[in-house]
């Protein structure tokens, strides 16, 4: 059941990973291959721009972004999220090639019965080995003999598998994005044979103002221009090294944004009464039980809600790849693009933009920029799940990948 909707060659082997996940904390690390002797120089730069979404790149001014765009491949539509559209399920489906079903972190905030725990994606908890199953490609990239480095990712401040990363920060969103930019040139700086292969950044921005000042307020377009100052400052840092021409840069966003408002507003409390209920995350997608264990009336009660989506977990469409790990819910849903949940009662939201939708929301579609020698210039690529992208970054360090729920198949026609 688990691999249903997988790719069926790599049902086995993904079963395999899912069975060693529960033991991956503990687990000490398998020994590691030597890398292919062609692929020992291959570099590879990632940068993940928090909740930029696709259409900003049409709107937005962005030199620095337009202009590695035409040297380098981009998306017709963009990149599309996975289910849960928020923070932490994608970052780290990014870096693992995993559903967030399968990677364990099914959202930003939820419970696991066998630790009985909560997951909070702001605390420390959040550190913890046993949230983070799979092989982000870090880990990957280090049991090859790549060393890698992180500027800060989703995942990267926790021991996974045994592994951590060369180099890593704990996350600390008072480091400026300039001293970010720099400390990634910095450690291109380093001995050859210290010099991390793969190197990540992360940038909370444009979400934060998103979240503000809505996708189109005027800081959210400010909030576009100091990442695309970021990107044009490791661009000239490369110049500098003269090895821009000579890396593989990847830029990608977790999701995108939609614009909200105070007059879209479903309230639970029309339907169910809070006491009723376990509620672990409540909007734009709702995670619940019901108190007294009887979900097929709470599913029944929640489905009288306008512009709302809900199921029990074995039921979530196919599509969201979403329902079979032990920390979702019994009930899953998800209101509509544009709307929030909350109870009548509660604290009105008082931001502009939202994220977190069903994945089929076209505003959720994710940020997707690929430059360097590997790629072929100026070429564009149809939409793809985000889950692709591990897959492409093995392909680019020249090691072989875990098994993941991805494919490099969106990436053939634009790879060199
Ligand atoms: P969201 O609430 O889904 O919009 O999440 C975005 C927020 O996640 C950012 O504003 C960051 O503060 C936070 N964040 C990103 N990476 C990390 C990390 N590694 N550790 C803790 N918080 C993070
Ligand atoms: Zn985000
Ligand atoms: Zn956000």
């Amino acid at each position: 059941m688990i691999t249903q909707s997988l790719v069926p060659l790599r049902r086995a082997a993904l079963a395999l990973l899912l069975l060693a996940g529960a033991a991956c904390a503990s687990a000490a690390p398998r020994p590691t291959p030597a890398p292919p002797p062609s692929a020992s120089s291959r570099r590879v730069i990632v940068l993940g721009f928090d909740g930029f979404a696709r259409r900003y790149l049409d709107v937005d001014s962005a030199p620095a972004l337009h202009a590695f765009a035409r040297s380098g491949v981009t998306t017709t539509h963009g990149m599309i999220p996975s289910f849960p559209t928020v923070t932490f399920s994608n970052f780290y489906a990014l870096a693992t090639g995993l559903y967030p079903d399968h990677s364990g972190i099914v959202n930003n905030r939820f419970y696991d019965p066998a630790h009985d725990s909560m997951f909070v994606y702001k605390d420390p908890i959040a550190h913890e080995s046993y949230w983070w199953l799979g092989e982000p490609i870090w880990a990957t990239a280090t049991k090859q003999g790549a060393p890698a480095a992180t500027m800060f990712w989703v995942g990267s401040d926790a021991e996974i598998g045994g592994v951590r990363p060369a180099r890593w920060h704990s996350y600390d969103h008072a480091v400026s994005f300039s001293a970010r930019v720099d400390t990634l040139l910095a450690w291109l700086d380093l001995p050859a044979a210290s010099r991390p292969r793969l190197l990540m950044g992360y940038f909370e921005e444009p979400d934060m103002q998103g979240h503000k000042h809505g996708p189109d307020g005027v800081e959210t377009r400010e909030a576009v221009l100091r990442v695309d100052s970021s990107l044009a400052r490791l661009v000239r840092g490369l110049e500098a090294r003269k090895i821009y021409d000579s890396v593989d840069i990847v830029i990608v966003a977790d999701h995108g944004m939609t614009e909200i408002s105070p007059e879209r507003v479903v309230y639970l409390d029309d339907v169910v009464d809070s006491a009723s209920v376990h509620v672990v995350n409540m909007t734009p997608n709702l995670m619940v039980g019901a108190r007294d264990g009887d979900n097929d009336a709470l599913l029944a009660r929640l489905k009288k809600l306008p512009h709302v989506s809900v199921w029990k977990k074995n039921d979530v469409p196919a599509r969201l790849h979403y329902g079979t790990s032990p920390r979702i819910t019994p009930i899953v849903g998800v209101v509509d693009g544009g709307w929030m949940l909350g109870w009548r009662r509660g604290k009105a939201y008082g931001g502009r933009g939202e994220h977190g939708y069903d994945n089929a929301v076209p505003e959720m579609r994710a940020l997707f920029l690929a430059r360097g020698p590997d790629f072929r210039p100026g070429s564009t690529i149809a939409e793809f799940p985000n889950v692709d992208v591990y897959d492409l970054l093995a392909r680019l360090l020249g090691i072989t990948a875990a098994p993941n729920d991805g494919t490099l198949a969106p990436f053939v026609p634009v790879l060199r």
